[in-house]
């Protein structure tokens, strides 16, 4: 329905490939920030910044996204008012993500970036503060207060997966909302209307998945995934998380002593199946679900990530859709389709 928005924020313009260019340490990075910084000084002075130039209304307002989820909220409420470039490629893993050098110069040039926050994307925060610029930054993840969570032994972090509880992405649409006001002030009918719909929408899927849940038989409301990415979704809607394979971070590799801790606690717990997820190799706990002998989901969790463009979970409220209805299928319940009442944003241009 609103597919043809989401497609737009992925970097149409950049001069690097899509994929296969890498560069291999944070010191790179810096390098080429620090050389496209000095290159881009030469301009500092009486001259207007490229964006100014165009003052007759030609140029818009260039806004960055870090993770998939938000380009797609972006998206919807900005709809053609900014340009929008998303960093992340749907299925990227944030945790881990490497900086390309044409990150760098997306971010030297926006005007404003929103990113999750939280630590979900620390190569990209990383390189966010480095790059300095006149972007305003806006963490929309940390607008919700965090879980905490166990980190190794002693220490606890946020947790930054709050997209997982529908009426957190409420708050962080009205963010988003608040910050593309005052970036283009006259656009602001515009983006309250659009934030108002999607809203409105959220509000539909929140009772929906609250909905489908309770048609899983309450003994069978477990949840085993392969990250720690599910503490906001169980909570908002009723499971309880038996166990994780690694934390909060994919950077961990689980040892071989919680991979059999798993395997137990599935075991006991009886849970009927157990989630692989999209930006994960599913090996590990594929394994784990045959020890355990229980069955792998058929379809694998969108936890950090939106689908790709044309796929089931290409938007966030698709992602949350068919994430919903894999679990609940799984666990044996019953999926009533998610039919919302609403318009979608992008069908309704003024
Ligand atoms: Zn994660």
């Amino acid at each position: 329905m609103t597919s043809h928005m989401i497609t737009a924020p992925h970097r149409p313009q950049s001069g690097y490939p899509q994929s296969g260019y890498k560069i291999h340490s944070y010191g790179q990075a810096i390098a080429g920030l620090l050389l496209s910084v000095w290159l881009s000084g030469c301009n500092i002075g009486s001259q207007p910044a490229p964006n100014q130039s165009a003052a007759n209304g030609a140029a818009k307002p260039s806004v960055v996204s870090t993770s998939t989820i938000l380009a797609d909220l972006t998206a919807q409420i900005a709809a053609d008012e900014v340009q929008l470039i998303g960093i992340l490629e749907p299925g990227t893993d944030p945790h881990v993500y490497e900086p390309v050098p044409a990150d760098s110069r997306d971010l030297e040039k926006a005007d404003l970036i929103f990113y999750n926050g939280y630590n979900l994307e620390p190569g990209l925060i990383k390189l966010m503060n480095a790059a300095g610029g006149r972007a305003q930054k806006v963490a929309v993840g940390e607008v919700v207060p965090p879980l905490q969570l166990q980190k190794g032994q002693r220490e606890t972090v946020p947790d930054p997966h709050v997209w997982g509880n529908v009426k957190n992405v409420m708050q962080m649409v009205t963010a988003i909302r608040d910050a593309l006001i005052e970036l283009s002030p006259d656009d602001r009918d515009r983006f309250t209307q659009n934030a108002a719909q999607l809203t409105a929408q959220l509000e539909e899927l929140d009772q929906w998945i609250t909905q489908q849940i309770q048609t899983i038989p309450p003994e069978k409301r477990r949840l085993v995934t392969t990250h720690d990415a599910f503490q906001y979704y169980a909570r908002a809607y009723n499971l309880d998380i038996i166990g994780t394979l690694i934390g909060i971070s994919t950077e961990e590799q689980p040892s071989a002593q919680t991979v059999q801790r798993l395997v137990e606690s599935v075991k006991s717990a009886q849970v009927p199946a157990i989630f692989a997820e999209t930006t994960i190799n599913p090996a590990l706990i594929k394994t784990v679900a045959q020890e355990a002998g229980v069955q792998l989901a058929p379809r694998s969790l969108y936890s950090d990530s939106i689908g790709a463009a044309e796929s089931d979970g290409d938007s966030y409220i698709k992602m949350m859709v068919v994430n919903t209805q894999t679990i609940v299928e799984a666990l044996g319940g019953k999926v009533t389709p998610f039919q919302p009442q609403r318009t979608p944003p992008s069908a309704s241009q003024k």
